[in-house]
């Protein structure tokens, strides 16, 4: 073995990167959608269609007047079945409009590539594309394209990191639509009126780094830049990325706009390059599906709303019984109860585990071995964290900034105890929230 495939093979070590390989697989179109009206952060939207209605790829289906939202489109042509409600994910209720397809797959007449002159018009069309940040945040894209601050707002940075264990489709994105990635950059650093470009990769991904160089230089974007970080979680968490592309801290309740910089994910910039080429909404995903109880572990792109049993039964089914199924990675990814949920717009992942691996060892006491400390991205007293929420003391969590946690899991992982310590910072949080102290 070559001295750089070793190098590559032990910086891959616990990564799970097992897909990176894999070309995406278009995902025929199912029997059924579910297409959710909450899948971004802020209101959700209304239903505009009715049962019996007939619908296009692309046609608005759910929309608000709320600031914080974006639209919603139909991901296939054929006919409304059904507005149901379901519980959703993170717990509450959601609205579902339920649509059998023709799989004719017609567009819908109103698609046609946005022409715009002005950061006015460039907002406006992200807004009516339904784009939210597909990293995982889900929030209204346009609203973060025009921060209050634009004149101070300077450099770009696309979190291209992908350190969550298992997730390769940001790194087959960056194979795949690379002249959607490099042409989504253009569009935003020009209307947004940015300087530079920084597209920050974990060095896993070495081929996705060559290819973008090669490329940027020959289409002459010097201004343009990739920023390879060291294959260690949590490279990809917004403080993380943007103080070692910057050098700038980002302290709890500060914005990357706040330090000049507009900071999305790789997934979001290539579908704006992709969006002013072709006009067609935000309609499907790319997303990884692994984990011990898949039969056959790949990338795909599905229609937004395929049910996950579909996904799976795309790859080939579960190998065994599935004892926890993951939409997002195994570290920030959200637990869900059933296969019977569909995906939604910011799905990077799901990941299905056995009950071998899906298994957590029991809790056992403290030994003060300090790792927990050591492994948290922002100095954190995980263990004084866990004594404080144990106690229900709002005061001392706030003290030891419980709030700056991200709950990334880093402290979690790591402990020999296997203490739930980024679970506990989450009630923690809850704990200072109720006490109302801001
Ligand atoms: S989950 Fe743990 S390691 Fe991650 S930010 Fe919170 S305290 Fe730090
Ligand atoms: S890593 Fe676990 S065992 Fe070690 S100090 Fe932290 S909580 Fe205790």
């Amino acid at each position: 073995m070559s001295s750089s495939a070793k190098h590559l093979q032990s910086i891959d070590a616990g990564h799970y990167k097992n897909t990176a390989g894999s070309a995406t697989e278009i995902m025929p179109i199912p029997d059924l959608v579910k297409i959710s009206m909450s899948q971004h952060i802020g209101a959700p939207c209304k239903p505009l269609v009715s049962k019996g209605d007939t619908v296009k790829v692309g046609q608005l289906i759910g929309d608000t007047d709320a600031f914080v939202s974006a639209p919603i489109h139909s991901s296939v042509s054929g006919t409304v079945k059904a507005i149901e409600t379901q519980r959703s994910a993170v717990g509450g209720e959601d609205t579902l409009v339920v649509i059998e397809p023709d799989k004719k797959q017609e567009l819908c007449e109103d698609i046609k590539v946005p022409e715009v002159e002005n950061l006015e018009g460039f907002v406006k069309a992200i807004r009516a594309s339904g784009l939210v940040g597909l990293g995982g945040a889900s929030f209204p894209t346009h609203i973060k394209f025009n921060p209050r601050n634009i004149d101070d707002v300077h450099t770009l940075i696309v979190n291209a990191a992908e350190c969550e264990p298992f997730i390769t489709s940001d790194h087959r994105l960056m194979l795949e639509d690379t002249q959607d990635l490099i042409d989504g950059m253009v569009l935003v650093m020009k209307y947004i009126g940015l300087d530079e470009g920084y597209i920050g990769i974990e060095e896993n991904k070495p081929d996705a780094i060559a290819l973008l160089d090669k490329m940027l230089a020959e289409q002459g974007h010097d201004n343009i830049h990739t920023f390879t970080l060291q294959a260690r979680y949590p490279k990809g968490a917004e403080r993380v990325l943007v103080y070692e592309i910057t050098g700038k801290h980002m302290a709890a309740g500060v914005l990357p706009a706040d330090l000049g910089v507009i900071l999305s994910n790789v997934t979001s910039i290539a579908f704006v390059g992709k969006y002013f080429r072709t006009g067609i909404p935000l309609t499907s995903k790319r997303m990884t599906v692994d984990g011990d109880a898949v039969n056959q572990p790949k990338n795909i792109i599905a229609p937004i709303g395929t049910m996950i049993s579909d996904v799976v039964e795309f790859c080939g089914g579960y190998k065994t019984p599935p004892k926890k199924i993951l939409m997002g990675g195994p570290m920030m990814g959200r637990a869900i109860f059933s296969d019977q949920m569909p995906i939604v717009k910011n799905n990077n992942a799901i990941l299905v585990f056995s009950k071998e691996k899906a298994t957590i060892p029991e809790e056992t006491a403290c030994i003060n071995c300090g790792r927990c400390h050591a492994a948290c991205p922002f100095n954190l007293i995980p263990t004084a964290l866990a004594d404080a929420y144990e106690e229900r003391d709002a005061e001392k969590l706030d003290e030891l900034q419980v709030m700056q946690c991200m709950e990334c899991g880093s402290c979690s992982y790591v402990c020999p105890a296997r203490r739930p310590l980024g679970f506990l910072n989450k009630l923690g949080k809850g704990v200072v929230k109720e006490a109302g102290i801001k």
